[in-house]
């Protein structure tokens, strides 16, 4: 078994293990390492190029591909083909609503606030189960490319990112086999790969323009003792180099009279004229005309046409980079430094207006596909110990986090973060009338609660007697430069507020910390499935006793035939709970829900025209 060589002073590793970066992108991903000259390199896996692109394809043979393979399955299968995974990661379907449209394939309405699950024939995949995909191809081609295993990884997350969406991404890694040490925000690692903040006096503040194949967001960093914080951030998560495509293939139709619907509803045409709009722009980047055929159709763009067509989309960019720094109170006069980041800036016009923007020349010298994992993979090295010019904060070893429903440890402060440090998520009640919380705190890498170490448990006491889901309960964990935690619970509604302090490193020796973090690399597979079915009881626990609720309190709005076909759904539920099948569980609450969803919405129907009413007789 390898040997977990963690500095519990430092947090940083031994040197015998490679340690790589990992870029996890919208459209492409790739990975980097340092090699023997100490130089950041990315990895290209013999004949395979260095972008993998993030997309899965489950092939009705029950092969599932992933990376270059898969990508011609997005024009044949659509719907069997997952693209833009990153974009659902730790988020409800309340939160993806607005763009649902976007996705060819599967994503589960359960009108709830849980996370989204996708179905793919007859399976559920949650966004994070999608990405481990994407990580294990990954953490493959590098074994394969250096010849040796790969265990530990630091991966990038947009600087935006949330609580739950890093979380996510962690999970994601352990899915696949990973120890991710560290989660970094992409911007901070394309500063890295520049070479910026390295060294602890340098103090600098900074703009990084990311813009992609479909987003684009630029961040305001401050760079200070080593320490990156993100001042701010802005963007567009539906804007980027596809959006450029777009206006020049829309300006060929228009040029040869075709008719966009007609072009674009024919899959094959489409694609040719996409690949060659593409094409074109990537061209237009180091010349001033370009000229091709498509369908028999002669197409031409010139350099300055396609500025003047994409000029008002680099507007918006510009726009958003005045937002950032407005939001960050800093005027363009105090950025030492403008990085440039994703393929798309590769656009002249673009670094043009950048540059002019913030009235400095930009970093463009690294490849812009590559500045963010080049960067991870500085920051892997200096976790592994071999940069010992570089400052290392203390780091707390093992996360700490609460214990929620079905016992499973949620993660408020993950390992190796950086003390001083805190951190805090929501929480509410999970059964009508809830009047206390049980906030019971753990320490540990394992996903239940009892396999970790309980620190501390007290009672949020005095909620006010409200419908479950309600009461907000923000859960904060403060942890300071000594490794004292305060926990304080507060529910917003009321102002009922409790809190504890404890030393979470208090009679644990160095050798227990190194064995609680070999028993989760040695479990984590088998945690994590456990993790799923808990979670997918907990959901369908939740659905019977809402539906049981709907069936108390609102039958009198449905048949009886209703009624009883209701009831069956939810004792086919009911049986599937107790087995240990995420994906029968999983079925039996997507068919409860379809089934019930026209009823809730005719009940509301009712509820507001009895409301109406009510208003009328008040006039
Ligand atoms: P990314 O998501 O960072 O990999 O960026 C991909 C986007 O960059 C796609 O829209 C590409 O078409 C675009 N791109 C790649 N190379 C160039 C280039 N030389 N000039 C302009 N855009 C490019």
């Amino acid at each position: 078994m390898a040997k977990v060589s963690i500095n519990i002073a430092t947090g940083s590793l031994q040197k015998e293990e490679i340690i790589i970066g990992i870029d996890l992108g919208t459209t492409n991903s790739l990975i980097a390492y340092i090699n023997d000259d100490k130089e950041a390199k990315v990895i290209n896996d013999t004949g395979k190029g260095i972008l993998v692109p993030s997309i899965i394809h489950f092939h009705p043979t029950g092969e599932i591909i992933v990376g270059n393979d898969a990508k011609p399955y997005l024009i044949s299968d659509p719907q069997n083909t997952i693209f833009s995974v990153k974009r659902l990661l730790g988020q409800s379907y309340k939160d993806i609503e607005n763009f649902k449209d976007f996705f060819s394939y599967k994503v589960i309405d359960d009108d709830t606030e849980s996370i989204v699950k996708i179905k793919v024939g007859n399976k559920f995949y949650t966004p994070i189960e999608l990405s481990a995909m994407i990580l294990r191809e990954l953490k493959e081609r590098a074994e394969h490319a250096l010849k040796t295993p790969v265990n530990k990884v630091v991966i990038t997350v947009p600087a935006y990112f949330n609580d739950a969406q890093r979380q996510a991404t962690r999970d994601a890694g352990k899915i696949a086999g990973l120890d991710v040490l560290r989660i970094v925000n992409e911007p901070t690692a394309a500063s890295l790969a520049y070479g910026i903040g390295l060294h602890p006096d340098e103090e600098k503040t900074i703009a990084v323009y990311d813009l992609g194949g479909g987003t684009f967001d630029v961040s305001i960093l401050k760079i200070q003792n080593g320490i990156f914080e993100v001042l701010s951030t802005n963007g567009d998560t539906f804007l980027g180099g596809d959006d450029f495509d777009r206006v020049i293939i829309d300006y060929w139709l228009n040029a040869l009279s075709l008719n966009p619907k007609e072009v674009m509803s024919n899959s094959s045409l489409a694609q040719a004229f996409r690949l060659g709009a593409e094409e074109a722009k990537i061209a237009l980047s180091s010349q001033n005309i370009y000229q091709t055929t498509i369908d028999g159709h002669l197409c031409g763009i010139t350099k300055q046409t396609f500025e003047e067509l994409i000029k008002p989309l680099v507007e918006k960019t510009i726009n958003c980079c005045a937002l950032a720094l407005k939001d960050a109170g800093v005027q363009v006069s105090e950025i030492n430094e403008v990085v440039m980041v994703g393929g798309s800036t590769r656009t002249p016009f673009v670094k043009q207006n950048v540059a002019t923007f913030f009235n400095k020349a930009v970093h463009d010298e690294i490849n812009p596909d590559e500045v963010v994992a080049l960067g991870a993979a500085i920051q892997a090295d200096v976790l592994s110990g071999n940069r010992t010019d570089i400052l290392l904060l203390d780091v707390t070893p093992l996360s700490l986090g609460i214990e929620t429903m079905g016992g499973l440890m949620d993660v408020i402060i993950p390992r190796n973060s950086k003390v001083p440090t805190k951190a805090g998520r929501q929480y509410t009640t999970s059964i009508d009338g809830q009047v206390n919380m049980k906030v019971s705190v753990y320490q540990g890498e394992r996903d239940l609660v009892k396999e970790n170490r309980k620190l501390a448990e007290f009672d949020l006491k005095g909620i006010p007697s409200m419908p479950a889901g309600l009461p907000k309960v923000d859960i904060n964990f403060m942890l300071n430069a000594d490794g004292i935690l305060k926990v304080q619970a507060l529910e917003l509604r009321s102002g009922v507020k409790q809190e504890v302090e404890v030393k979470p490193t208090y009679g644990l020796t160095d050798d227990e910390v190194e064995q609680m973090l070999l028993d989760s690399i040695t479990n984590a597979k088998e945690d994590v499935a456990q993790r799923m079915i808990i979670e997918a009881r907990t959901e369908g626990e939740q659905m019977v006793y809402t539906a049981e609720n709907f069936l108390k309190k609102s039958a009198e709005y449905l048949s009886i035939d209703e009624i009883a076909k209701t009831q069956q759904y939810i004792n086919v539920l009911k049986e599937e709970l107790p087995k240990a099948n995420k994906d029968s569980i999983l079925k039996a609450i997507d068919e409860l829900n379809e089934y019930t969803r026209p009823f809730a919405e005719r009940v509301m129907d009712v509820a507001v025209s009895q409301a109406m009413k009510g208003k009328k007789i008040d006039e």
